[in-house]
């Protein structure tokens, strides 16, 4: 008998564990990756096949019998299934949650939580009226944080329960093909047509062109002038036969221009060759390729790739999600053609799929993508890339809270092949591991294209402070915005993230404007005239008076991106000013829109948070200001000065890549903190070297690694209860060689109606520690779950 060990689609922990299931013996192709329907308590659910063996300890009478093989070729491969197992262990989740991330969105199963109405909707209180007014079933993710904490409190009196619905949606796209008979046919179907049929015959004599072809039917309707009853009185009659087969969705079709291979540096050379020889040898070996903005690192990995392509092998490459511009996937399309797939979110989730199946059937070899392309289901790899390695959003946030980097490594050790990681400011981590020897560094100090660096000036804004001057624009970078103007050239003006947007200050008690839910201020959205949470989206209208003292003088304060325009236009009426922001961006195609505009010269500044910092590559711009350079240094976060110090090496590195001289203009209240310092003179070394020492001062990574585990509960009481268990469980089960530190309120300490506390572990050897993790989570798990506490564990957080 052949019996396959499933893991089933249901995360709890008493189904951690892959269940046994008899195979009927007509289902052959089951394999390990296999997705497959299977009988679990009362319904059928997904599951996967995590591996196969001749017999089982499960009672012949309890052996249920595998329902549904869901695809023909394996949705994962036996190295995927491997893999989810190392992240499930590693990250501490459950390993269906390592399995689903592997998939697109498309072949996922979808659980929706709905909220159902049980009694009629006069017994419901009138809030909860609301909520079921139009329907008694609503999906429980739609409601707003207060409607379902509404609805949550409901249920515990039994007037509104839970339920959960399976929706799967496969997305195959098709078209119908007809297939033509032979010319001897086609004559004697002439034959039989009546005279009068017009259409008919015009239909004929277009498909007399084609005997014995498979035409798609679409373009016979146009080319022929027809319309679908005509070929479909042609189907009924058995004149010709018609079919559907599946086609791929086709993206960005138009970027296919051939691009040059260029003869390398020597610097280049030299990087091109260390990776080539682990490519011909076979040898997992992780290379960190350290080299300034526009050192041609995107040359390497191209010539590296074709390597890999030559002897049959492919290739993944990482790119942070917003670098991922369609001029940048043009490179790889441009040198590879059809050979390349790509992967990011702003396909949809259809493209994903069709994306995912050319990798899966082996018809492309390059896979050009956003983190969770790491993932790609190549079976023979022989490079994987990972571009501007230092991004934090190569660190997945949510449930599996993997790193693409050791994932990469990963599989580079699975098949035996080489990593790359390449940056101009490698993550302190990895230029430590270099530093080891565990990495191989390769340095690219120069660009191949002599334009030289820009100048780089600091403007001190505490001088201008007491000068007098209060906007958030210096003279210095007004009057250097004007003369650019003048000369018909662009600016760009860099914002520091959005945790720096306006919020409401009474100026008379000073009450500021807060979230009822949040220990956060409120940040004030002009564009709608309303009041947003960025944590819990909880929204409201803007007070005509402060609600505290009645006082009429509420002001806004913050420099948010909207304020940034605002005070700009104020200075000069006449500029034009594209602004690209969370909310400017949100809807699908907006960020690439707006890019596009500024680049065809629509407007004269770019103004924007981070987001415009990578993948602008225009050469009309000649200006780049960095409003608050430091704003991201008063972050309680120990990789805040490693942040600033990467920003602005990479707006810096921007402004020069053109035949125009560019120019950076800083401004910060810290000009002469290290990290603006060296940025302005571009030196990642001795960057590296000071900032080495304040972790080791302060035994943060990569001195240490760290564990963040956050708890959060409705009632503060608990939390804390919970907090000092946590810190007492894992100071009896760890050695000396831990510290746990904590625990202690988040930094954020309450979000969504929740007190949040964090206890950290800091260590140098692992030892035990999974082991504990996982006894800690079973804990939870079983036990603190039921009481409504969260606890989530962070494997190396990117901030704290
Ligand atoms: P990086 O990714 O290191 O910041 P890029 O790969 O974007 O740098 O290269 C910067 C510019 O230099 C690009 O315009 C690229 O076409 C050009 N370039 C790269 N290598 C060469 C070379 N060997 N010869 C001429 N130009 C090159
Ligand atoms: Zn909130
Ligand atoms: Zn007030």
């Amino acid at each position: 008998m052949k019996i396959a060990q499933v893991i089933v689609d249901v995360s709890t922990y008493a189904v951690n564990r892959p269940f046994d299931y008899a195979l009927n013996e007509d289902a052959p192709y089951v394999e390990i990756g296999s997705r497959v329907k299977v009988p679990f308590g009362r319904r059928d659910v997904i599951g996967y096949v995590v591996g196969l063996k001749e017999d089982t300890d499960v009672d012949s009478a309890k052996l249920k019998l595998i329902s549904e093989v869901v695809d023909y070729r394996p949705a994962l491969t036996e190295e995927l299934v491997e893999l989810a197992q190392h992240l499930a262990h590693h990250t501490i989740c459950y390993e269906i949650d390592a399995l689903q991330a592997m998939l697109p969105a498309a072949m996922r199963t979808s659980y929706e939580r709905l909220v159902v109405a049980t009694v009629p909707l006069e017994q419901l209180s009138p809030a909860l009226r609301d909520i079921f007014e139009s329907s008694l079933t609503q999906s429980f993710d739609s409601l707003t944080p207060v409607q379902q904490k509404l609805c949550k409190d409901a249920a515990l009196v039994g007037e509104v329960e839970f339920q959960t619905s399976m929706k799967q949606q496969t997305t195959i796209k098709t078209e119908r093909v007809l297939h033509i008979p032979s010319l001897e046919r086609l004559r004697q179907i002439e034959g039989e047509l009546s005279n009068r049929a017009h259409k008919q015959k015009q239909l004929l004599a277009y498909l007399m062109n084609y005997p014995n072809e498979a035409l798609v039917e679409k373009v016979v309707r146009e080319e022929a002038d027809v319309a679908g009853p005509t070929i479909q009185t042609f189907v009924t009659a058995g004149y010709i036969e018609r079919s559907e087969r599946e086609v791929y969705r086709e993206i960005d079709a138009s970027q296919m221009a051939y691009d040059e291979k260029l003869a390398l540096t020597t610097e280049q050379q030299r990087a091109f060759e260390a990776v080539r020889d682990a490519i011909d040898a076979s040898r997992a070996e992780t290379f960190l390729l350290h080299g300034i903005t526009g050192s041609g690192k995107t040359e390497v990995y191209l010539q590296a790739i074709e390597r890999v392509l030559e002897r049959g092998e492919q290739a993944i490459v990482l790119v942070p999600e917003i670098a991922l511009t369609p001029q940048m996937t043009a490179r790889f399309k441009g040198r590879f053609g059809d050979k390349v797939a790509v992967m990011h979110s702003a396909l949809s989730q259809g493209e994903k799929y069709d994306e995912w199946r050319k990798i899966r059937r082996g018809e492309v070899s390059v896979v050009v993508g956003a983190r969770s392309a790491i993932f790609a289901p190549f079976t023979n790899l022989g490079l994987l890339i990972l571009d501007e390695e230092h991004e934090s959003t190569y660190k997945q946030e949510d449930v599996p809270r993997y790193h693409a980097r050791d994932v990469a490594i990963w599989r580079g050790n699975y098949h035996q092949c080489p990593v790359l990681l390449g940056s101009a400011t490698p993550a302190l981590e990895s230029f430590a591991r270099a530093q080891k020897g565990v990495y191989t560094l390769l340095s690219m100090t120069e660009r191949p294209k002599q334009s030289a660096l820009p100048e780089v000036s600091v403007v001190d804004m505490r001088e201008e402070l007491r000068t007098g001057n209060r906007s958030m624009y210096s003279h210095a970078l007004i009057q250097a915005i004007r003369e650019r103007m003048e000369r018909g050239e662009q600016i760009v003006l860099f914002l520091n993230r959005r945790g720096f947007a306006s919020f409401m200050l009474c100026r008379d008690c000073g009450t500021t404007m807060q979230c009822p839910h949040c220990d956060i201020s409120l940040t004030y959205h002009r564009s709608v005239e309303r009041l947003k949470c960025h944590y819990c989206n909880y929204e409201t209208y803007v007070p005509p008076k402060c609600p505290h003292c009645e006082s009429e003088s509420m002001r806004f304060f913050g420099t948010g991106t909207q304020k940034a325009e605002v005070e700009l236009k104020k200075v000069i009426p006449d500029i034009s000013v594209i602004r690209m922001d969370v909310d400017t961006t949100s809807r699908k195609g907006a960020h690439e829109k707006l890019l596009s505009a500024f680049g065809r010269g629509e407007a004269q500044v770019l103004l924007g948070t981070q987001m415009i910092a990578k993948g602008l590559d225009f050469p009309n711009i000649t200006l780049v200001g960095v409003l608050a350079a430091d704003s991201s240094l008063h972050l309680a976060d120990f990789r805040a000065s490693e942040r600033t110090f990467q920003l602005l090496t990479q707006v810096s590195g921007r402004a020069g890549r053109a035949h125009l001289q560019g120019e950076v203009i800083v401004q910060t209240y810290a000009p002469e903190h290290y990290s603006i310092q060296l940025a302005k003179q571009q030196q990642y070394i001795p960057f590296y070297n000071v900032e080495m020492q304040m972790r080791k001062r302060f035994g943060y990574p990569p001195m240490f690694y760290i564990v963040a585990l956050q708890l959060s509960h409705a009632s503060l009481e608990k939390v804390i209860h919970y907090a000092n268990q946590t810190a007492r469980f894992l100071r009896q089960a760890l050695d000396d060689s831990f510290i746990i530190v904590g625990p202690a309120p988040s930094l954020i300490s309450r979000v969504n109606d929740r007190y949040r506390y964090q206890c950290l572990i800091k260590y140098k050897a692992e030892n035990n520690l999974f082991d504990v993790l996982h006894q800690l989570m079973h804990m939870y798990r079983t036990k603190w779950m039921k009481e409504h506490l969260r606890l989530s564990i962070q494997m190396e957080p990117q901030s704290l």
